[in-house]
Parts: structure tokens; sequence; C-alpha cells
């Protein structure tokens, strides 16, 4: 057999974020009290209309831009009809045959080299509802019905399990970091649809391909992958290659292996049609770029920042722009002037052990970049060693204290003009224990090095203290 290769193409389901859903006025926001986000429209009473959410459109627009995709100069809506507990009205709302963009690119970081993906099409549509199973029954959560989707569809140009997530987590980052979608596969906000099919190595001709439907865990992508391979590879090697069927399987969680849904012919007929009760949308030029001004600085070309310009390696770079919020604390140290290498080690190190132990957010972490700022000035300086600034670090965030006032407490006092007048001072008062100290009750020394901590709230530097006395007192 000759060697052979894998390719996939995925579809990716990503929910956005907005304030209302994205043809209804019911707030866009499901993982709350079941059936409260609901509007008549939700639940597909008849003699209800949709009506287009702009904020909904405007982000859209603005992913297919970052996906270098064309859009078209009209858009509108299609009917995909069946019927399933979850979808009242009978039918989806999507994009079929005019979608928001087509033939985009974007290049994902593979680890070692990076790659081009190409985008067939990005379309909005609305998400369903959402199932319960319990064992004696379906209970069912009209929050979601109506919450916006992107539906992002590649090419089949994808080679492995590990390029696939590498896609995954490449858009995921896009999405939160453009603030399109908190992209939070946790809250099954990501759900994607994989296309899996083997190759002749040398050859042009693509091989039969399977859909596996709905897989909602990078881990779970990975495995269905890497499992469909391997059937069709084995399959292919026992010349059994014609029971490849084009067929649509799902995954089992439970014995990591892909089980066959249905066969082509067995395929849903969806009866498409261009949407009746939305009209046809023009989209202008000016605003697209009233669209454009809104693309922030992307994953990648920030990470190229931190090479280029803060002289981090692509490694440490990285790991910074894996998530966005430590991207913008990274950015906000660095831009107060903190060395970028000490806001780095500050970052991976102290701040995200941290948030890991107390399993926080940077959003709530009380260390903002300018009180950080507050201990590392101070290690510059030579006031604090590091360890000392580590336990500030700690008693800060234990007691919600800013550094200065931790550092100013706990800076010893070493100033030997200073420890001098404040300790003639002190001896000028205690007369009568000099004289008593003279005639020989030589355990008072404590009881004056304990005046001198009094005095200083235990900040004199013990060693000078007790020098500068022996000298007062023996002359
Ligand atoms: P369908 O007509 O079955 O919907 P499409 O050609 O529209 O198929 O492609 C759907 C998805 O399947 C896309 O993500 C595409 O990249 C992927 N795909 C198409 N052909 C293959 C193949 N031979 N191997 C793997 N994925 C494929
Ligand atoms: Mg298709």
């Amino acid at each position: 057999m000759n060697k052979q290769k894998a390719v996939i193409g995925l579809e990716m389901h990503c929910e956005m974020t907005s304030n209302s859903k994205v043809f209804s006025k019911a707030r866009n926001s499901y993982n709350e009290l079941a059936n409260d986000n609901v509007v008549a429209l939700d639940m597909g009473f008849p003699g209800t209309l949709p009506t287009l959410n702009k904020e909904c459109v405007r982000k859209a627009i603005l992913m297919s831009k970052v996906l270098n995709c064309e859009i078209p100069e009209y858009f509108y809506f299609d009917r995909k009809n069946y019927y399933y507990p979850d979808l009242p009205k009978g039918y989806q709302i999507t994009q079929m045959h005019n979608p928001i963009g087509v033939n985009g690119s974007v290049i994902i970081d593979c680890g070692d080299y990076e790659k081009e993906v190409f985008i067939h099409d990005i379309h909005l549509e609305e998400d369903s509802a959402s199932l319960d199973h319990y064992s004696d029954a379906t209970l069912i959560d009209y929050n979601r019905s109506g919450v916006p989707l992107l539906e992002l569809v590649t090419e089949p140009c994808l080679n492995s399990a590990d390029e696939a997530v590498a896609f995954l987590e490449e858009m995921r980052r896009i999405y939160q970091y453009c603030d399109v979608s908190e992209a939070d596969t946790k809250k099954g906000q990501i759900r994607c649809d994989i296309n899996v099919s083997i190759m002749d190595e040398d050859s042009n001709i693509l091989g039969t391909k399977v859909e596996i439907k709905n897989v909602n865990s990078f881990a779970n992508v990975k495995e269905t992958i890497n499992y469909e391979i391997k059937r069709q590879t084995e399959l292919k090697e026992l010349g059994r290659y014609n029971e490849v069927e084009q067929e649509t399987r799902r995954f089992d969680e439970e014995t990591g292996t892909t089980i066959r849904m249905r066969g082509k012919v067995d395929a849903i007929d969806y009866k498409y049609f261009v949407e009746p009760n939305l009209p046809k949308y023009k989209i202008t030029s000016e605003y697209i770029k009233s669209i454009e001004k809104d693309i922030p600085l992307l994953p990648r070309d920030r990470k190229l920042k931190y090479i280029n310009d803060y002289m981090l390696s692509n490694h440490d770079a990285s790991l910074i722009i894996k998530d966005k919020e430590y991207a913008n604390y990274f950015e906000e140290c660095v831009n107060i002037g903190i060395e970028p290498k000490i806001a780095f080690n500050w970052l991976l190190v102290n701040i995200v052990s941290y948030l890991k132990r107390n399993d926080i957010s940077l959003k709530g972490f009380y260390l903002k970049p300018q009180l950080l700022k507050q201990i590392t000035d101070k290690i510059d300086d030579n006031t604090i060693s590091s360890k000392q600034a580590k336990e500030i670090f700690n008693e800060c965030l234990e007691k919600n204290i800013e550094p200065k006032i931790l550092i100013s407490n706990n800076i010893q006092l070493s100033d030997i003009v200073e420890l001098e007048k404040l300790i003639a001072n002190i001896l000028l008062n205690n007369q009568k224990q000099i004289e008593d100290y003279k005639n020989g009750k030589t355990n008072l020394f404590d009881y004056f090095v304990g005046q001198v901590m009094k005095e200083t709230k235990g900040k004199a530097n013990p060693v000078i203290t007790k020098e500068i006395l022996k000298d007062k007192l023996n002359s």
C-alpha cells in the first residue's frame, strides 16, 4: 500500500456574545435559570417574526475580515428544515447560499511550523434550544434557542489531529481577542463537525470523507481524528477500503471510538429555501470600513511584536498570547515601564501559579500592573531583595494592601546618621538606666535595644543599632 496521508476539514460553530439573541429581543445568556431568557419567537410560536440583530452582523463581518474573506455586496438567510425537539420552529435560520464571508485564510501556529488554513466560508445562524437528558425524562431549555452562532467551514487542508487542534486554538484566541465570543469550550460555546479521509500521499485525488458530528472539546477532537484515521487506514491495509463509506458518525466518549449514525442514502434533505421573513441586506463599503477600524491586533501579530520589539523568545511569547488577559496584563506592564522579561517572569511564574491556586482569573486579580510596578521598582533600586519581593507579593494578595505600604513598613532602617540621632535622643531620656548600666547592670543593654526597636517600630537594623549603642554606652 502506498504511504497514506490524512485530510481533515472542520466545521466550527462558535456562539457569539451579544446583548440580545440574533433574531429576538431575549437576552443572549443561557447559563442561568432555565427558560428565563425566552420570548415567544424563541419557542417558535406562530405569528412571531424575526428581526436581525445588528451587533451580530457587525461581529460576523468583523470575523469575515479578520479571516481575509470576500464579503458579498448583499447577504440574506436561508431556512434549513428539519424537526427535532430542540428546534420548535421546525427549521433553523442559517446562510446556505450567500454566506457573510467566503474564500478566506488564516495562519496558524503548529508549534514547530506555521500553516495557512483556507476558509471555505463563514456564516451567521441561530443556535437550537438545549436538551437535558435524565434517566426518566428529557427537559428542554429554550435559553439557548436563538443564540447567535458563527459557523466557519475550512477547506479540506488540515493533515493531522494536531493541526486541527492548533487551528481550533488559534480560532478560539482570535474570537476572544476580537471580543466576538468568550469561546469557552467548558460552556459548550464551541462545537465541531469533523470531516476525515485518507489518501495516497503522492496522489491528488481525495479519499472518501466521513463526517463526525458535534464534538465539543479539543481533547475529543484529537481523539476522534486519530481514531478515524486509524480505522480508515486499517481498512485500506486490509484491502477493504470500500467499507469506508461517506457517512455521518458520532464520537463515543466512553470507548474513544466513532459510531455510525447514518449513511449517504439516509442523508437528511433539508429542503433549503430563502428565509421569507427577513429581507436581503446590503453591505456598503463604508460599513465594512467602519468595522475594520475595530479590528484589534490579532494574537499572532502580538506574538511577533513581543519577539521583535520586546526580545522575548518564540516560546515565551507564545505562552503569553495563549490568553488575552495575560497578553493585556503583560502589555500594560511593559507600557508603564517594567522590563518585558521581568514582566514575563512575574506573570508566568508568580501570578499564574497564584491564579491557579486560588482558581481566579486575572480580571479579579488584585495586583494590577501599576501595583506590581511598586514591587519591581524597589527590586531595581536594591531597596528590597527578590526574596523580600516575593514575600511582599504574597502579603499584598493576602491582605489586599498596596506593595508600597508594605515595603515602607518592611524596609530596615540602616542609615547610621539617622540611627545615631535617634539613639542619642533615647539615651538622653534614659539617664537613670545609663547610670545603672555603667554601675554593672549590663543586662540593661537589651533594654536599650528594645527602646530603639520600639521607637522605629522594629525597623532599625539590629546589627548597626547594637554597634552604635555599644559605642555610646562604653564611652
Ligand atoms: P458536503 O457537501 O458533504 O457538505 P462539503 O464539500 O461541503 O461537503 O464539505 C464539508 C466539509 O467537509 C468541509 O469542511 C470540507 O473541508 C470537508 N471535506 C470535504 N471533502 C473532504 C475530504 N475528502 N476529506 C476530508 N474533509 C473533506
Ligand atoms: Mg456542505
